[in-house]
């Protein structure tokens, strides 16, 4: 069976960063650290950072008083935010950088008397965490098929922002409905969707025209690791998306000679690598890894453990 690897796949400069915020927050302060939500959507992950201390809680109101306190990578709302510093919960925030630039573009706007039209998908926490960010109207769009229906109080006076996460063609299609019925709308075309999501779904595209069929290592509640078995399944190939090696279902093996992996930005490299040994108990292994671009990408911590 020849077995070829995505490249990039697995984490991000976000998800590594939020890891580490966590692990080097118990270090410092010592456990238990709370966490609001999962620090990011594994669930693997957020059982090792369990082990050594963290706390995963989605209700600030189930942490003690004055106990540190971590946001996930997803961001959170205002009154997240200040239900905290009224609970004097000190914080650390591990939001992504880019999820953050993405608030402060919707504000930027907002700020220009502009409504908003957010293209993302409703129940995500980041866009709850976006949404909550932005003092101002925002509308919350998810295809191209609901440009038509916004009702929006001046046309003239439109923004739209988009989650981190979302395929690149199908952003595109929706920008291009903004557009067209909305031709003064301002916006930073796809650029929203991050460095990490652009380059894993380049290179599934990639993965699926060499591959019988996809595997996606990857959380159900992963937002960019359903992207990249969706996209992998529009080139026409079987594609699924997998928690980890024992989720493997040995008849999606069937008259399969090349099977393609990757893995979505919060899944680890571990997870991979074991579903590798599986594949490996139904006959000989030849693993080919894509050549790939190499990310480079590093984001600082957050002051309070700059010294951690
Ligand atoms: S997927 Fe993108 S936006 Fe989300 S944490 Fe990773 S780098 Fe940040």
């Amino acid at each position: 069976m020849r077995v070829i690897l995505a490249q990039p796949r697995g984490f991000c400069a976000g998800v590594e960063r939020a890891i580490e915020i966590v692990e080097k927050a118990i270090e410092k302060y010592g456990p238990p650290i709370y966490v609001r939500h999962e620090i990011v959507h594994n669930r693997h992950v957020v059982e090792r950072l369990r082990a050594k201390g963290a706390v995963f809680i989605d209700d600030l109101a189930a942490i003690p008083k004055g106990s540190v306190t971590i946001f996930s990578a997803h961001g959170v709302s205002s009154a997240v935010e200040d239900e905290a510093a009224t609970r004097d919960l000190p914080v650390i925030d591990a939001t992504c950088p880019l999820v953050s630039k993405v608030h402060n573009e919707g504000q930027r706007y907002a700020n220009q008397d502009r409504e908003i039209i957010l293209v993302g998908h409703e129940g995500h926490p980041e866009i709850e965490g976006t949404m909550g960010r932005i003092n101002g109207k925002v509308h919350l769009i998810s295809t191209a098929a609901e440009v038509a229906s916004l009702d929006v109080a001046n046309p003239a006076r439109l923004a739209y922002i988009t989650q981190t996460t979302l395929s690149v063609d199908d952003t595109r299609a929706v920008i291009e409905a903004l557009r067209a019925r909305f031709p003064g709308i301002v916006g930073p075309d796809t650029k929203d969707i991050c460095y990490a999501t652009q380059n894993r779904q380049r290179a599934v595209r990639e993965l699926a025209l060499m591959a019988d069929v996809v595997l996606v290592v990857g959380a159900a509640n992963s937002s960019n690791s359903n992207r990249l078995r969706e996209i992998a399944a529009e080139q026409g190939i079987a594609a699924y998306l997998i928690a980890d090696a024992d989720a493997l279902e040995p008849k999606w093996l069937d008259g399969v000679r090349t099977v393609g992996i990757t893995a979505g930005a919060s899944a680890p490299e571990e997870l991979v690598q074991q579903l590798i040994e599986r594949l490996r108990q139904f006959g000989t292994v030849e693993l080919e890894p894509l050549p790939g671009i190499t990310e480079n990408v590093r984001f600082r911590m957050p002051t309070e453990l700059a010294d951690a």
